[in-house]
């Protein structure tokens, strides 16, 4: 008879891939599809209350979607445990790399190195800080690319206080940023940088930056940035290292860019009118069929129209108005303005761009009114290129801006909703 392996949720629990300071680790395996995953077993006795601010933690983790992120796939719960199942990455740590083969070459460490900054200032811009960054939380995948893991974690064991800093101390000494040391209470995104100059220093000297010969030594070394290069060291990223550990952090460095794919340039406006969606003059909205309707409302289109808040991650949104379609138009193009956009209009499409470049390059978003039936428009926007976050930020402030013509069902307008 086949032995029955224990299970967690859907999946069957395998080897103990590794151990750490509060959690076990084992390798799971898909019940149904076989995908592999790792399970992150936390006892609940070790975790201070989970309050609804962990709560909260939890489901930001969820929401970071980055390729050098470890992804968080779901959050289960026993009496006893909580079990964080992960996306499994099969290349081991980067601290064995380093401890089998010492030092890495510059460009190798550069590699790894981009890989981790664009990793963490991802997570930074979603709110989630990590606390604890150190060449054993940075795991390799199968093509040898960086997958930071435990980010957001640390949240667990500790609490922000009501000046929104965090003070239980935790994290690894020689990693951890000297205000993390101290009881002050320290600012999540400048301590996590401050411990990339330190991985950044390790991958290219095979040490660490700052000896002590007590605790109280290495802490007077760190907070005095005290530390010498090795004569072999290279030249290009020390004063990068410098600058990381220094309390004003930036990432404006040349020896960091080399190699670094350019962000998304501008693209012009005038090219995108240029296209052929835009060839024909036509003098009133695109008239949408019976057709177009059903198929729109089979994807879950709500025709009572409010911007919904179920939208709100999406890159699409879309809400109906009885206004006519040139008023639509001149409100959101009002709007846009308003907020420093630039925005193009021909034949009731809109193009709307931030002037100024975002997280992932400028913000761009396609609008276009429609003709559902006489006199009720819809209004499909969608973002074409930049960040997500940023045009949901956008969608919130227009659906503020527009509250007057968006179309609202009579149970809204008498409040029954
Ligand atoms: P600490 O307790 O300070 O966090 P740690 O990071 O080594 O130390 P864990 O995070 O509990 O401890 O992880 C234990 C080990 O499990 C890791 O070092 C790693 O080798 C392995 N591991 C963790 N997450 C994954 C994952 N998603 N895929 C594969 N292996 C993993
Ligand atoms: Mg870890």
């Amino acid at each position: 008879m086949a032995v029955q392996r224990p299970r967690i949720g859907m999946y069957e629990v395998g080897r103990t891939l590794g151990e750490g300071r509060f959690a076990k680790v084992k390798l799971g395996k898909h019940k149904v599809t076989g995908a592999s995953v790792a399970i992150k077993i936390i006892e609940k006795d070790s975790l201070q209350k989970v309050d609804k601010w962990v709560k909260r933690e939890i489901a930001c983790m969820k929401l970071i979607k980055h390729p050098h992120v470890v992804r968080v796939l779901e959050v289960l719960a026993s009496k006893k445990n909580v079990y964080i199942i992960l996306e499994y990455v099969e290349g081991g740590e980067l601290y064995d790399k380093i401890v089998e083969n010492g030092k890495l070459d510059e460009n190798e460490a550069r590699r790894y190195f981009q890989q981790l900054i664009h990793g963490v200032d991802y997570c930074h811009s979603r709110g989630v800080y990590h606390r604890d960054l150190k060449p054993e939380n940075i795991l390799l995948d199968a093509k040898d690319n960086i997958k930071i893991s435990d980010f957001g974690l640390s949240a667990l064991s500790q609490q922000r206080r009501d000046d929104g800093l965090f003070h239980t101390t935790c994290g690894t000494p020689s990693y951890v940023a000297p205000e993390v040391m101290d009881e002050k209470g320290y600012e999540g995104a400048p301590a996590d940088l401050w411990s990339c100059g330190v991985i950044l220093y390790v991958l290219l000297a095979g040490s660490l930056p700052f000896n002590g010969s007590s605790p109280s030594n290495l802490y007077q070394k760190m907070q005095k940035s005290v530390m010498d290069f090795p004569p072999d060291f290279p030249v290009g990223p020390r004063e990068l290292i410098k600058r990381l550990l220094d309390p004003n952090p930036k990432c404006e460095n040349e020896w960091f860019q080399v190699g670094c794919k350019a962000t998304t340039k501008e693209d012009d406006l005038d090219v995108y009118f240029r296209k052929d969606y835009f060839m024909t003059e036509c003098s009133r909205p695109v008239l949408m069929n019976a057709f177009d309707i059903i198929s729109m409302l089979s994807r879950g289109l709500d025709l009572s129209g409010l911007f919904l808040e179920k939208d709100a991650w999406k890159k699409e949104t879309k809400f109906t108005s009885v206004h006519p379609a040139e008023e639509i138009l001149s409100k959101i193009e009002d709007f846009a303005v308003g907020l420093g956009y630039k925005v193009k209009i021909l034949n009731f499409k809109m193009r709307i761009q931030s002037s100024k470049p975002g997280r992932k390059g400028y913000l761009s978003m396609a609008t276009e009114v429609m003709e559902v039936a006489p006199s009720l428009f819809m209004v499909d926007m969608h973002k074409t290129s930049g960040d997500t976050l940023e045009f949901r930020d956008f969608h919130q402030q227009l659906s503020r801006g527009l509250k007057d013509i968006v179309w609202k069902s009579e149970e809204e307008l008498t409040g029954r909703s």
